[in-house]
């Protein structure tokens, strides 16, 4: 008799509800499936979000976190209501702006240190590697992967992904060590840090239920 599948303002619902007279651990086994992120909008990942903290199903809460950092650009406080505020610690606002503004950073780190890629290098300043560094810079810039550009995390990691190398347009001079040139595999070598970074997206219930600055105390290892 229990749905598979609710709309996020009723999994809140039942959450608030089920809080309110102490039945979370009755509904634990039927929220798991409520509170699947699926192609939600943002307004309802956040009603997820809190359904999943009230629920304490901190799988659930890590993934919809996630989703809610790496699709939504715009600000987390619009996509708050009263239900949301009386559900869920205020702190979960700013962890998410802060964790989001990480990602950001780590990701306009990962695009850009490709100017440093050390596949391809030549050290006899014979341009071979400048060249190279011009072209992807450009490339980054036409791809709209230029650090203030990033606000759709998702988006910019499928492109970068998707990006090929670049073809430089500018000639090199002639290089004693001409042989030992090779193209940078800046594709290739972004591809681990882009999963790790992939990977690390997502807001621990644990701790924040804690009331844990730190993840060192953390009952799961991060
Ligand atoms: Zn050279
Ligand atoms: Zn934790």
């Amino acid at each position: 008799m229990v749905p598979q599948t609710l709309a996020a303002g009723n999994v809140l619902g039942i959450a608030i509800t089920a809080d309110k007279y102490d039945c979370i651990d009755v509904l634990k086994f039927a929220s798991g499936n409520w509170l699947q992120p699926r192609q939600n909008k943002a307004g309802d990942l956040m009603l997820l979000a809190a359904a999943a903290y009230l629920f304490q199903n901190a799988p659930a809460f890590q993934e919809i976190t996630k989703a809610m950092i790496l699709n939504h650009g715009g600000p987390y406080l619009t996509l708050s209501c009263e239900e949301v505020e009386s559900a869920m610690n205020w702190r979960v606002f700013c962890l998410l702006e802060e964790q989001r503004s990480f990602a950001r950073l780590r990701l306009a780190e990962i695009l850009l240190a490709g100017v440093n890629d050390c596949t391809g290098t030549c050290v006899h300043k014979c341009g071979w590697s400048s060249k190279y560094a011009y072209a992807y810079l450009k490339l980054l810039e036409r791809q709209d992967l230029w650090p203030t550009h990033l606000l759709c995390i998702s988006k910019a990691i499928e492109i970068a992904e998707k990006m090929p190398d670049p073809i430089p347009e500018e000639p090199s001079v002639s290089c004693t060590f001409g042989y030992k040139h090779a193209a940078p595999e800046y594709r290739r070598n972004r591809r681990w840090s882009l999963a790790d970074l992939n990977n690390s997206i997502g807001l621990c219930l644990h701790c924040i239920r804690s009331g844990s600055a730190t993840s060192s105390y953390c009952r799961i290892e991060h």
